[in-house]
């Protein structure tokens, strides 16, 4: 070979050497790695598992070590992604989260601390601590709306509405995941909204109220088969067998079980039949099939592990069951006490209930009355401790969903909720100060700080909705309207301009609740809300002030006119169009009109006059409107 062309060669290799191990490629890699983080941040992991777990190893290749922000966002996705069904990957993942933890540059990097923090919690959870990963939630779900990272409030809140679920307070779970729903529509996230519409769904299921559960949870099943996810479509077939057999139809329970059990037998998916198996067993032993039942066991029961509380506690319930059936009482007690177990460490109030009732019908069939009668006595009280707690499922939910204890949980927890708006509403004011220095410097850099203070403003509108919004009937929120309230009194008394109110509240609305779900009753505050805003028009303003009660401010209007206006809603109510409603249902309101006077100094003497004449409304038969 001639030397010139030799000298040609090495160059060129010398030239490729450097240039692929140059910028070119790695920012070639950085674009793949944003891409993958997208993916992730899209929801892969919820319909392509197996491709989610792919692209969190190409990672490790494609982030550039020096590169903190991505590594550490690296670290995020890796903690997510710990299967917590396999025995000792939540160990596995909590060491992982520990050290990750502990990266020097970490606290430069607030979101990502904090969403490990999150995933700490969320493995602490599945580890049984239950408690500890409630705080660690909780504490999430400040430091996000602090850090105004609405992705991670609503991630957080996700997760603690799952948890809250799962330990039977509805109230707040439907909260939390109602809330975490609508951030990720508003954030685009469709995919982990509609996984937040399943548990929504779940919630309706635990919390007793089957109907509305399986409502959604068809909706999403048609939806999944749509798409062709046919894992997906299966977990939500599950979740209506037991809601079927919740409602007693055991032979609609069953063969939807046996569908999905098939499913995973196909697939090769020996955990998912396993859990299936779990289940199915329980509507055979209703069936009276115990030996199908026991069948089913004995094939799920090398693939339910003791980490797996839920499944494995209610494996052994109905262990128990089917070997107190075979007059076996030694071996039932030997199931119920590892049963027992589990849901200790779970706190699972609803598998511990069951338990100490097989477990006393054991005792009566020995004949051993001080036993039977001690079981039975904790299972009493149990249950006492169920019904507070709404998990009970020998109790109809709906009639203990609005009693007074759970009025008062509901109060004290709105007024939690509205420390939470207060710091949304401080992070606002915040936001606005930052604004107005932005704008001043913005002569200088005009470009780069409009663009700035753009995104501001998106973040502000965001906030302020949510912070100002009733998430329910989309009106303004008692913090909302009690602000402009104010502003218009003092308007109206320094200008001598009429103002008039109105409140009204719905009339039984515990017996809408109780007699239609609250799904119904969430519904007709919605009606409410519309039919104020066709009777209002833009000219005035309504605002949900509290769980069924409204107020209408009229600013220039006497008190004639607005007891009019009163008149109108009124009847607007009692003969809206309920087409869509269940037959026997039926919906009308009260309300009470007042007028500024003379004698008026505080906003507060006007409402209170209001209140009365609404009071006397009530008192006087419903359906109408007095003023005072
Ligand atoms: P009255 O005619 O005297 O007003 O009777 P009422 O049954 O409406 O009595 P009250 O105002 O005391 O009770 C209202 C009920 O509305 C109890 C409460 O738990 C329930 N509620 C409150 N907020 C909501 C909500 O957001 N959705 C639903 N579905 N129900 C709610
Ligand atoms: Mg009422
Ligand atoms: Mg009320």
């Amino acid at each position: 070979m001639p030397k010139p062309f030799l000298l040609l060669k090495t160059l060129l290799i010398a030239n490729l050497l450097l240039v692929s191990g140059l910028p070119l490629a790695n920012s070639d890699n950085t674009q793949r790695a944003d891409e993958i983080f997208s993916l992730i941040d899209n929801g892969i992991a919820i319909n392509e598992h197996e491709r989610y777990l792919a692209l969190i190893d190409e990672l490790d290749s494609v982030v550039a070590e020096n590169d903190t922000w991505r590594q550490l966002r690296k670290a995020r996705a890796r903690c997510w992604s710990f299967d917590i069904f396999k025995e000792g990957e939540v160990d596995k993942a909590l060491t992982f989260v520990e050290h990750a933890l502990t990266h020097p540059l970490l606290s430069q990097y607030p979101s990502h601390k904090l969403d490990l923090a999150l995933c700490q919690s969320f493995y602490t959870e599945q580890d049984g601590d239950v408690d500890l990963a409630l705080k660690g939630y909780n504490k999430a779900i400040n430091d996000a709306y602090a850090l105004e990272d609405l992705r991670l409030v609503a991630d957080a809140r996700s997760i603690r509405g799952y948890l809250h679920s799962y330990q039977g307070n509805f109230t707040l779970a439907l909260e939390d995941l109602i809330s975490a729903k609508s951030l990720y529509q508003n954030l685009n996230l469709s995919d982990w909204a509609r996984l937040n519409l399943y548990e929504i769904a779940n919630s309706y299921r635990r919390f007793g109220d089957q109907k509305s559960a399986i409502r959604y949870f068809k909706q999403l099943e048609m939806d999944r088969l749509k798409n062709n996810h046919f894992d997906a479509a299966t977990n939500i077939s599950t979740s209506i067998a037991i809601a079927e057999e919740e409602l007693g139809n055991l032979n609609e329970a069953k063969s939807r079980f046996e569908k999905s059990y098939q499913y995973w037998r196909t697939k090769g998916n020996e955990v998912a039949q396993a859990t299936v198996g779990v289940n199915i067993a329980r509507t055979l032993i209703q069936l009276g099939e115990l030996e199908q039942a026991k069948q089913y066991l004995d094939l799920a029961k090398p693939f339910i592990q003791a980490s797996d509380e839920a499944f494995y506690g209610f494996m052994h319930l109905f262990y128990g069951q089917t070997y107190l059936a075979e007059g076996q009482f030694e071996q039932a007690l030997e199931s119920l006490s590892l049963a027992q177990n589990a849901f200790v460490r779970v706190k699972n109030m609803k598998g511990l209930a069951e338990q100490l009732k097989i477990k006393s019908d054991v005792f009566v069939q020995q004949g051993d009355w001080q036993q039977a009668y001690e079981s039975l006595n904790a299972y009493v009280q149990q249950h006492n401790e169920l019904d507070t707690q709404l998990l009970s499922t020998y109790t109809t939910e709906m009639r203990t969903r609005f009693n007074a204890d759970q009025m008062e949980e509901e109060n004290r927890h709105l007024m939690k909720n509205q420390q939470l708006r207060e710091i949304e509403l401080a992070i606002l004011e915040q936001n606005k100060l930052q604004q107005w220095i932005i704008i001043l410097l913005g002569g200088l850099i005009t470009i780069i700080i409009s663009v700035f203070a753009y995104k501001q403003k998106q973040k502000n509108k965001l906030l302020s909705a949510l912070a100002l919004t009733d998430d329910l009937t989309q009106l303004p929120n008692r913090r909302d309207i009690y602000r402009k309230a104010e502003e218009q009194f003092e308007q109206a008394m320094k200008q001598q301009t009429p103002l008039s109110v109105i409140t009204f509240d719905a009339d039984y609305f515990k017996q809408i609740n109780d007699n239609f779900g609250h799904e119904v009753g969430d519904d007709s505050l919605k009606l409410l809300a519309n039919i104020c805003r066709s009777v209002l028009g833009s000219k005035y303003e309504a605002a949900r002030t509290g769980g069924e009660e409204f107020l209408i401010l009229l600013p220039n209007t006497d008190k004639d006119n607005a007891f009019e206006i009163a008149q109108n809603l009124v009847n607007k109510v009692r003969t809206a169009d309920l087409s869509n409603y269940p037959q026997q249902f039926s919906i009308t309101i009260s309300a009470g009109v007042a007028c500024i006077t003379r004698t008026d100094e505080k906003l507060s003497q006007l409402l209170k006059r209001a209140d009365d004449a609404l009071y006397l409304a009530k008192k006087e038969g419903r359906d109408q409107s007095r003023m005072l």
